[in-house]
């Protein structure tokens, strides 16, 4: 019998999840459906439920239900609980998994372009949801330093106390205000929502070369100032995109277990923009 798999999330409209997982199935034939299916704030319960009636085989889940997902599961995989938030559910006969993909989602386009993270000392601007994956992901590799600038402080705060949390801290964390430099710093990620309405980026990238990282999380769209900006220094520029193609394979693989079809997904992704 054919499997079903979701998105869940409010607003999920524009999700690119249902072009991306559908092409993996086409490229593979495989007898599977995957659909949007919009829970607003404060529904998530009838919401999962329902999912549950149908039988659905598993399900993405994004914005605003990623943390409170967690009170839903019935078994937490290692990625989820080290991050607190969930994004990816695997449905066994109505026992829910829940695993969080978006940390190695994020590591994975650094990781093919073999840049060595150990060595790197890491400016992250932004400290929200997306920043916690980040900093467990830096973290975990072992960056040298990691400095985290953010427009409120006590987000900031919060951010180093959930890495000291997470005992992963085997590197130094620092945190600044926003910064409007670049320099000394071999990676540098923004993590905040500047850029989604074309915004100038948040910081200059004077300072910087040809073997600084550029990573913008921000993927629609798809140039944004910042990696603009950041080209323009002739950079190592990693797109929003990567991110999101790198957390729907490893979902893929985790609802599928087989390796995903990288180049269709990729594929069906850029046509959606
Ligand atoms: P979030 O929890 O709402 O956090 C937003 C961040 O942006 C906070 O650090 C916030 O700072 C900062 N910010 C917002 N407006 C700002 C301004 N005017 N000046 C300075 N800083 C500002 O959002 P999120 O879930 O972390 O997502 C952040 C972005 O990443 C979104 O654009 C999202 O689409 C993107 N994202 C991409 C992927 C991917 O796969 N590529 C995955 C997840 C998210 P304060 O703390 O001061 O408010």
């Amino acid at each position: 019998m054919g499997k079903t798999f979701a998105v869940i999330g409010d607003p999920i409209n524009h999700s690119l999840s249902p072009n991306i997982h559908s092409a993996a199935f086409r490229e593979l034939n495989l007898d599977c459906s995957y659909i949007a299916y919009r829970i607003p704030k404060g529904e998530l319960e009838e919401g999962i439920e329902s999912l549950k009636k149908i039988k659905i085989d598993g399900f993405n889940v994004t914005i605003p239900h990623k943390i409170e997902m967690m009170k839903y599961l019935d078994k937490i995989d290692e990625s989820c609980s080290l991050i607190g938030a969930v994004n990816t559910v695997v449905n066994n006969d109505g026992i829910l998994k829940g695993y969080n993909t978006d940390m190695e989602g994020f590591l994975e386009p650094i990781k093919k372009k073999k840049i060595n993270i150990a060595d790197s000392n890491v400016l992250l601007l932004g400290a929200g949801g997306a920043a916690r994956a980040i900093v467990a992901g830096f973290a975990k590799e072992k960056a040298k330093s990691i400095t985290i600038a953010n427009r409120t402080i006590e987000k900031a705060n919060d951010l180093v106390e959930f890495a000291q949390k997470i005992s992963l801290n085997a590197n130094s964390i620092t945190i600044e205000q926003v910064k409007d430099t670049a320099k000394n710093y071999n990676i540098i990620v923004n993590a905040t929502s500047i850029g989604l309405q074309n915004e100038s980026s948040l910081i200059s990238l004077d300072g910087i070369n040809d073997k600084t990282v550029v990573y913008d999380i921000v993927y629609m769209p798809l140039n944004t100032d910042f990696l603009k900006k950041a080209k323009e220094k002739n950079a190592i520029v990693i797109f929003g995109y990567e991110m999101l193609l790198g957390q729907a394979i490893r979902a893929f693989e985790i609802w599928h277990s087989m390796e995903a079809p990288y180049n269709a997904m990729k594929k069906a992704l850029l046509g959606g923009f």
